[in-house]
């Protein structure tokens, strides 16, 4: 952001809400806040103890992670992570389970992560997406950004569970 979006003048870095911001130089009282954006994501359980992993178009080629998306206006969150699952991967899907809230500090996201489980055949949105594997559940590992942290919850919950 270089442009005030309301009146066109340059921003400039300034001090609003007790932290530094990019702020309107002209009198137009503009702020911009960059406030973080919900995400949704899945943990996509699918057959024989699997989980489906996307690779977006662009992602290097030994780059994997989950299903995420963002919310449409008006939309709750587990709508969109079951509609974000269907367009990626084709598969339909139920919610098992919330994992939590995930920050994504690199991007600005919030992430909303869900365990879920789905069935049918997977046809990949080739508009979005270049590859998908299926990882053996005892072979996923966490990694430290974005949904890695969901993950790891989701390993340490079911190990637990298995336990019990
Ligand atoms: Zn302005």
């Amino acid at each position: 952001m270089n442009y005030c979006p309301q009146c066109g003048n340059v921003l400039v870095v300034g001090v609003a809400g007790g932290r530094e911001r990019l702020l309107c130089s002209a009198a137009c009282g503009y702020v911009y806040w960059n406030n973080p954006l919900p995400v949704v994501g899945a943990i996509v359980e699918y057959e024989n103890d699997t989980v489906v992993l996307i690779q977006n178009r662009g992602w290097p080629a030994d780059w994997f992670g989950l299903v995420t998306g963002f919310l449409e206006a008006g939309e709750q969150p587990d709508q969109a992570v079951l509609r974000e699952i269907k367009e990626e991967t084709g598969l339909d899907a139920e919610i098992v389970e919330r994992l939590g809230l995930y920050t994504f500090y690199q991007r600005n996201e919030i992430i909303v992560v869900y365990h879920v489980r789905a069935r049918g055949e997977i046809q990949l949105d080739e508009e979005e997406l270049q590859a998908y594997k299926l990882v053996p559940i005892k072979e996923l590992k966490p990694w430290p950004f974005g949904t890695g942290p969901a993950v790891r919850d989701y390993l340490e919950l079911r190990l637990h569970r298995l336990k019990d």
